[in-house]
């Protein structure tokens, strides 16, 4: 590849904090609040126009598993925000299974990065790592206002796709041995649906795409179908279709991805309208302004979560909480065997009640730095594990985990190698992550 050199320039110091968060997404929002209630000062940098990554513009449907039968596995920051996004919805709150409206969700984010006194900014793109050996002095980023650095004391990765990970050097994993990932789905957001006439209101319209597969009438080859979810009165969201193939790290196959997400789904909607009771004058209101990528850079922490502590369901002397959702890997290809394995496995690697495993402290500490964590969908696993932590609730755990972390560090002026892991594990405890029901 032809290389160019940028001249040299010098740009602002913007702004400075204790903890620098980059990416607003569930995991970023909940290490900046966990964080800013511990004491320190907060920046957040989110790179669209509002907090939740996924949860808001990714259109996901839902927030699944916050509990495994007998236990509440992520009782503090994502209980709370599971909570006051059902007042605005003016539903109960499901630690199973909660549909979430992400307009409630935009809201509620904004709020609770207000109250908490975190300096956040919208519209604001990390694109560099000031690195001096092993310590991050700082993030370049960019606005319409120009380029800037913005310095901290310790960082979190939160970005998702392992981004500030990736610019600061830290080794990572992708996908399986050929480097394929999870296909990604463009999610949407309907209008119009009839509720009346269904009784149900996660997974609609599977009973009828499977009846359709069985007479080899599916207008699409997708032979794992996720499903509509009620979001509200008479709206909801798709979680339909996949990107297979798609390669999120490479700016083509997003793009593509994109492109061919958006036409994809009016030929859902058409299924919809045509086999779903209640859906025949449903309206595509949007599609997803984040296409919703399930995989991409694992980095490599001090541990690696492996498929064995799933099985095994093991805990470790310095985790930092707990989980229990299933073994979750969507097909990256059209392979129709491969798609139809998908809902098999979650099936047969689904726990008991009262089953988990733990998220070792060690899984959050990225290689090779001395003062950065990661935080969500990147953390420190292989292929297997990240499937099962990368849902909401997983992803809300490693936040708080790593805010209240950082916390520690920065207060007892120590490195996050050798904070008192054994204090850690009580406030997380006193912050009513892990309780029983
Ligand atoms: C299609 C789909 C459906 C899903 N359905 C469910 C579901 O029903 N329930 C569930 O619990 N989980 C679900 N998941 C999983 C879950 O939504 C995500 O894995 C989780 O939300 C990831 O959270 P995160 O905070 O790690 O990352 P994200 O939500 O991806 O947030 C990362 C944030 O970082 C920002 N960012 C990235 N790079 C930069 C940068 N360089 N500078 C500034 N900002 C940056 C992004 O804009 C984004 O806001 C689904 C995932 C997908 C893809």
């Amino acid at each position: 590849m032809t290389k160019v050199t940028i001249p040299a320039k010098e740009i602002p110091l913007i702004a400075e904090a204790d903890l620098v968060v980059a990416g607003g997404g569930s995991a970023g929002v909940a290490a900046a609040i966990a964080a800013a209630q511990e004491g320190l000062s907060c920046i957040l940098v989110e790179k669209s126009n509002c907090a939740g990554g996924m949860l808001t513009n990714g259109l996901l449907p839902s927030i699944i598993y916050m509990s495994d039968g007998r236990n509440l596995l992520s009782g503090g920051l994502c209980y709370e925000l599971v909570k006051r996004v059902s007042v605005e919805m003016g539903v109960k709150p499901d630690i199973y299974w909660h549909n979430i409206n992400p307009e409630a969700v935009k809201l509620v984010l904004d709020e609770m990065l207000c109250e908490n006194k975190i300096r956040f900014f919208y519209n604001m793109h990390c694109f560099d790592v000031l690195r001096n050996g092993p310590r991050i002095e700082g993030i370049a980023v960019s606005s319409p206002q120009g380029m800037g650095v913005i310095k901290g004391k310790i960082f979190v990765d939160a970005t998702g796709d392992g981004n500030l990970s990736a610019l600061a050097g830290v080794p990572c994993e992708i996908g399986n041995e050929s480097g394929e990932v999870m296909a990604p789905t463009l999610c949407s957001l309907w209008s119009g649906v009839d509720y009346t006439k269904n009784n149900i209101s996660s997974g609609l319209g599977r009973r009828e795409w499977h009846q359709a597969e069985e007479n080899n009438t599916i207008p699409l080859p997708e032979h794992h179908f996720v499903g509509f979810f009620r979001c509200g009165n008479g709206i909801g969201c798709g979680n339909l279709g996949h990107e297979y193939g798609c390669r999120p790290l490479d700016a083509d196959s997003y793009t593509q991805a994109c492109v061919h997400g958006r036409k994809q789904i009016r030929t859902y909607l058409e299924f919809f309208r045509k086999n779903v009771p209640g859906f025949a004058h449903a309206e595509l209101a949007l599609t997803a302004p984040m296409l919703g990528v399930r995989e991409s850079r694992r980095v490599c922490g001090e541990y690696m979560l492996v498929k064995e502590d799933y099985y095994e369901r093991r805990h470790f002397s310095d985790e930092i909480g707990c989980f229990a959702y299933p073994v979750d890997i969507h097909a990256s290809s059209s392979n129709a065997e491969e798609q139809s394995e998908v809902e098999k496995t979650v099936t047969a690697t689904q726990y008991g009640k009262g089953e988990n495993y733990g998220i070792p402290y060690r899984a959050l500490l990225a290689k090779e730095t001395e003062n950065l964590l990661l935080a969500g969908r990147c953390i420190s696993a292989d292929r297997t594990m990240q499937s099962s932590i990368r849902v909401v609730p997983g992803c809300m755990i490693t936040g708080e985990a790593a805010g209240v972390a950082a916390a520690s560090a920065v207060l007892k002026n120590c490195s996050l190698r050798s904070i008192d892991i054994a204090a850690l594990q009580k406030r997380l405890s006193q912050r009513g992550i892990y309780q029983k029901i």
